[in-house]
């Protein structure tokens, strides 16, 4: 094996030992998730975000938001501006942001 081989090896071998654990813990996090309550709509970051379980907007709901986070197929994932709760997939707040 010559050192340029070596060295290719071990880049690539270091970021599947990085990766895989990486996935595992998304993962788990989504299984959990599924435990969490939905947002609270009267709670204090509810209302500063203006959010709604159903998006009056077509175009704009967390499902298609940049920050939401949830397995495919499901109705409901995490959204990081509303630790230990679920939000809707459905549902909107004024922080919306397109997918990239
Ligand atoms: S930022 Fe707002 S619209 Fe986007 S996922 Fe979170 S709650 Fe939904």
């Amino acid at each position: 094996m010559t050192d340029q081989n070596r060295r290719q090896f071990l880049s690539t071998a270091g970021a599947a030992v990085v990766a895989i654990p990486a996935a595992s813990l998304i993962g788990s996090r989504l299984a959990f998730a599924s435990d969490l309550p939905m947002v609270d709509t009267a709670s204090a970051q509810a209302v500063a975000l203006q959010y709604v379980e159903m998006s009056a907007k077509a175009d704009q709901m967390c499902e298609n938001c940049a920050l939401y986070q949830a397995k495919e197929g499901t109705e409901a994932g995490m959204c990081p501006l509303f630790a230990g709760a679920q939000v809707g997939g459905k549902a909107w707040c004024s922080a919306w942001a397109p997918k990239g």
